[in-house]
């Protein structure tokens, strides 16, 4: 666990900027979820975040290691996209070892660290399985098992539910909720569904053409919403 501060940030592909300099304090095992329309600079923040995107200016830090020139491997993170693509050869074991195996863990280590992300995640009965025998939320929990088995500092989600069902959505953000409460990571969210960000959320950054346009709690925001565009969000059906 740790705390991360984004000061000033700001973000440009050639010469267009897409974040305009953006501060979000993130204490130690705080949930924190990111919120905003599409195109807003919510991924690429979260891929600054990872090391998977340079920072045009300001500063990221990680507990009190200044992390801007550390590379992804080296920041104790770990990250589930949308797109998480199992390795279709491996089992759901191997795919959970894998990334301690390219960090040169032992394999003794490797098979305690996989049989207690799966306790947790309720894997253990499917570990032997390959990707395409499991359902669409089992391979979810496997995706997630893969960050959890490194036991990082931070965890990073971008909008790890879109591909699910409506049904399904819901029991996944009990899930990893309950995760939370269990392992107690600091947490960066990132989503663009509302209902998702005032359930999960102990503190929400409405985000919007690449500025912070609002941070609170759930209850602050609903309750306070500072202009329009947030009052719009947040009102808003999902
Ligand atoms: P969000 O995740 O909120 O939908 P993104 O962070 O993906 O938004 O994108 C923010 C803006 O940055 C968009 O205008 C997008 O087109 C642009 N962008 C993202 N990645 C790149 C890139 N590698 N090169 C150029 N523009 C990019
Ligand atoms: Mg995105």
């Amino acid at each position: 666990m740790s705390s991360v501060q984004i000061r000033d940030v700001r973000k440009s592909f050639g010469n267009f900027e897409v974040l305009h300099g953006v501060s979000i304090p993130i204490e130690d095992g705080q949930f924190v979820v990111l919120v905003g329309p599409s195109g807003c600079g919510k991924s690429t923040l979260l891929r600054m975040l990872a090391g998977l995107e340079n920072i045009t200016s300001g500063t990221i830090s990680i507990g009190d290691r200044v992390v801007n020139n550390v590379q992804p491997k080296e920041r104790d993170i770990a990250m589930v996209f949308q797109n998480y693509a199992l390795y279709p050869h491996m089992t759901v074991a191997e795919n959970m070892g894998f990334s301690l195996k390219l960090r040169n863990a032992g394999s003794d280590e490797i098979s305690k660290r996989v049989k207690r992300a799966a306790e947790i995640l309720a894997l253990t009965p499917l570990l032997d399985r390959y990707p395409r025998q499991l359902s669409g939320g089992q391979r979810q929990r496997v995706a997630m098992g893969r960050a959890i088995v490194r036991d990082p500092q931070v965890f990073l989600f971008d909008e790890p539910l879109s591909n699910l069902d409506a049904k399904l959505r819901v029991a996944m953000r009990t899930e990893i909720k309950e995760l939370h409460q269990r392992l107690k990571t600091t947490t960066v969210y990132v989503t663009h569904d509302q209902i998702e960000a005032m359930t999960m959320a102990d503190k929400i950054v409405v985000m919007h053409d690449g500025i912070v346009e609002q941070m609170g709690t759930p209850l602050e925001l609903y309750d306070r919403p500072e202009n329009q565009f947030v009052a719009g969000f947040i009102g808003s059906p999902a």
